[in-house]
């Protein structure tokens, strides 16, 4: 058996190195190395992929997520709400720029944000909500588009776990994740769904001014050359970056596929382990499986990943501290068991290794050994 582990690119660029290795070539010869035709190339792509009217490359996700902030013209104290039960970015982009984070519980079954708590969480300073379509499945974004429009709120995605899942509104109407709220952000880190050889982002939108704006600030807040309207920040993906995800793109439908069958197997293996929550998926998205994560119901969490390890099996926590528990981001406002969803999540939480790569005797040897675990301890 090949050795397992929780990301295996290796295998994923043998399959494409000949494609990759060209498109990267193309890019040297070139020397069109910021900006060159194959960012272009990819942005346009991407747009078709995704079916909306703009996308706008940036350095990384987190960058995505605050120049969002920053297009909508956000001020110092304006109050944005977010899940306590993600990874940092979110928290971080709003405390880099002033602004107040307020936190929401996740609903226990897809560990997304709960909409009753948003809509409890909001005051008059609330301008606007980031929901983490976390793992890669969407948010009800059709609850939260209808509280949004009641109360005038922007809405910022972030899909930086769930690039290619597809929401469905309750009228028949789909959408890409990441295209429904006034912007989208995405990340191509290399282990995210769609991950280039380095760090690179985008944001998604359907409005032509904020688009504008973005690409602006994206590029120091230059819209002329030299003629600075606004406050920006240098933050570009590169040609060769853009070039690996063009490639990658034409792939990311079948990269999908095999994630979700990977995912299908655990939880047909596990399914019956009565130690074991396996993920829900809601009824009304696709889930593109960045994470197959599970719950472990009463089993020692500490001797279940010691006996994985043990048998060759890397097994992660996502997360294990929630937001509002983190140092950095101590606030008198909240204080351990606020979120009690959340809490225990991160008490129980396990993610198994997901990738394209997984073969059936991989899937047979982790289930069984997860099984003999939770049973043991
Ligand atoms: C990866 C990730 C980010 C940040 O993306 P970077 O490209 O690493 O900056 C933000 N939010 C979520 C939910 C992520 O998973």
């Amino acid at each position: 058996m090949r050795d397992i582990r929780m990301v295996d690119l290796q295998q994923q660029y043998h399959k494409i190195k000949q494609e990759i290795d060209e498109e990267i070539q193309k890019v040297l010869d070139s020397t069109a190395f910021i900006n060159g035709p194959a960012v272009k190339q990819f942005q346009s792509n991407l747009e078709s992929y995704l079916n909306v009217r703009h996308v706008i490359p940036c350095g990384n996700g987190t960058d995505a997520l605050m120049v969002a902030l920053m297009a909508l013209g956000l001020q110092r104290g304006d109050e944005v709400i977010t899940s306590t039960f993600t990874f940092i970015a979110s928290a971080e982009v709003i405390a880099v720029l002033g602004l107040t984070p307020v936190l929401v519980d996740v609903r226990p079954d897809t560990f997304n944000m709960d909409m009753e708590a948003v809509e409890k969480a909001i005051t008059p300073r609330t301008k606007a909500v980031i929901p983490v379509h976390l793992f890669g499945q969407c948010a009800d974004m059709e609850r939260l588009t209808e509280i949004a429009k009641r109360h005038n709120l922007h809405i910022v995605e972030d899909a930086c776990q769930s690039i290619g899942a597809t929401f469905r509104f309750s009228d028949g109407r789909t959408a890409k994740a990441g295209t429904m709220g006034d912007f989208g952000c995405t990340s191509f880190f290399p282990s995210k769904n769609l991950g280039c050889y380095g760090d690179g982002g985008a944001l998604f939108t359907n409005d032509d001014e904020l688009a504008r704006k973005a690409r602006g600030i994206v590029n120091h807040g230059m819209f002329v050359r030299y003629y600075h309207d606004m406050v920006g920040v240098n933050s570009r993906l590169d040609s060769i970056q853009a070039a690996i995800l063009d490639v990658k793109l034409r792939h990311l439908d079948e990269y999908i596929a095999a994630r979700q069958q990977a995912a299908a197997a655990y939880t047909e293996k596990l399914r019956t382990c009565d130690g074991l929550v396996t993920p829900a998926i809601a009824p009304f998205t696709t889930h593109v499986f960045h994470q197959y994560t599970l719950l472990l119901k009463n089993a020692d969490r500490e001797k279940v990943i010691a006996h994985m390890q043990e048998h060759g099996v890397p097994v992660m926590i996502y997360y294990p501290v929630p937001l509002h528990e983190q140092k950095a981001y101590q606030d008198p406002r909240y204080h351990k068991g606020d979120f009690p969803v959340s809490e225990s999540l991160c008490r129980h939480c396990i993610s198994l290794p997901m990738h394209t790569e997984l073969d059936d005797e991989q899937i047979a040897h982790i289930t069984s050994h997860l099984i003999d675990a939770v049973n043991r301890y």
